[in-house]
């Protein structure tokens, strides 16, 4: 018998997290901008003490359980999509699961995803975690000192000189993760004039991902300091707050918004005081204030983080970054 064919894409696109939870009567409470948490209904979950652990994100249409018995029990997979989720439920494959959904569509066993949100974007299937690392970087390399990191600054981020092959060659490469941490990209500064000053993968979607924001997510503040490039957030990080991320460029793209709003409530701009700079603060300010507390530090005209030190970033953050910073840093 040939095999029933499934469009996983088609069938991924009209079915939403919150409809397959509905079906399955999970009920959850709200804890951020399209953020859910409660009790993992996951038939794995074998933890009696983990409560908590299962979240989902309306906004990436995804779910996890934090619980280690519910990870373990799934090969370290930490969550995934409506289909991972109705293959756990059900206990059957991914294609099965697709298959289900498909028919439960067909015969409107399932209500569609409401279109009133845009559509759930998939920012990680976007940009593909790589498999592999680049060796041998050097993190004293005369331009990285010369950009006022240090040695553990540089180690820290993975940033170094790269000496090897490729279109990296003879560049300063930084690593970009997803929010979940996986390495999703290296960008290529260049070291003397050279255009482009950085350089990144053919395909790579920049306005998917914030620099650093696994790492800002992880300092479990509620507070994102949001800076515009790689190296204003090594300043920052250097001064001691460890809950920065980057733009990667002046513009917040709505995945970016989406993303900064699940995680935090309150993010403070420190975007470059150029005209640029100004401009992006407005219009960051303005999508992010819907949704989340926003702050914005005043840089002298002209100024941008990367070019201070730690003493005049902690002046700048002063009173805003520390209050509401966690104590047990
Ligand atoms: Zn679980």
């Amino acid at each position: 018998m040939p095999e029933e064919w499934v469009d996983f894409k088609s069938v991924k696109a009209k079915v939403s997290m919150e409809t397959v939870l509905s079906h399955y009567d999970v009920r959850l409470r709200r804890v951020g901008a399209g953020e859910f948490r409660g009790k993992c209904p996951l038939p794995t979950h074998s933890s009696a003490r983990s409560n908590d652990s299962f979240s989902v994100s309306f906004i990436r249409n995804a779910w996890s359980c934090q619980s280690a018995s519910c990870i373990a029990a799934r090969s370290g997979r930490l969550g995934g999509n409506v289909f991972d989720f109705v293959a756990e439920m059900e206990r059957c494959s991914i294609r099965e699961a697709a298959l289900r959904l498909d028919r439960s569509l067909a015969e409107n066993l399932l209500p569609l995803a409401t279109p009133v949100n845009k559509e759930p974007v998939h920012y990680t299937s976007e940009n593909r975690p790589l498999s592999f690392t680049l060796r041998n970087i050097d993190h004293q390399h005369s331009y990285i000192v010369s950009r006022g990191l240090t040695e553990q600054t540089a180690w820290y981020f993975g940033v170094g000189y790269y000496d090897g092959n490729g279109f990296l060659r003879g560049r300063v490469v930084i690593p970009i993760h997803n929010e979940h941490g996986e390495l999703v990209a290296y960008s290529g500064r260049a070291i003397d004039q050279t255009e482009p000053k950085y350089r990144l993968p053919a395909g790579f979607r920049k306005s998917h991902v914030l620099f650093n924001l696994h790492r800002a997510i992880q300092s479990r503040d509620n507070t994102l300091i949001l800076v515009e490039g790689f190296f204003d957030t090594f300043k920052v990080h250097q001064a001691g707050h460890h809950n920065v991320a980057a733009l990667m460029g002046s513009k917040l793209s709505d995945c970016q918004t989406d993303l900064i709003a699940t995680y935090f409530n309150q993010v403070i701009l420190m975007l470059d005081a150029d005209q640029a700079g100004k401009a992006a603060t407005t219009a960051a300010a303005t999508s992010l204030s819907s949704m989340i507390r926003v702050q914005i530090v005043e840089l002298g005209l002209g100024s941008q983080p990367d070019q201070l030190g730690s003493k005049e970033i902690n002046q700048l953050l002063g009173g805003l970054a520390h209050d509401l910073s966690s104590p047990d840093r």
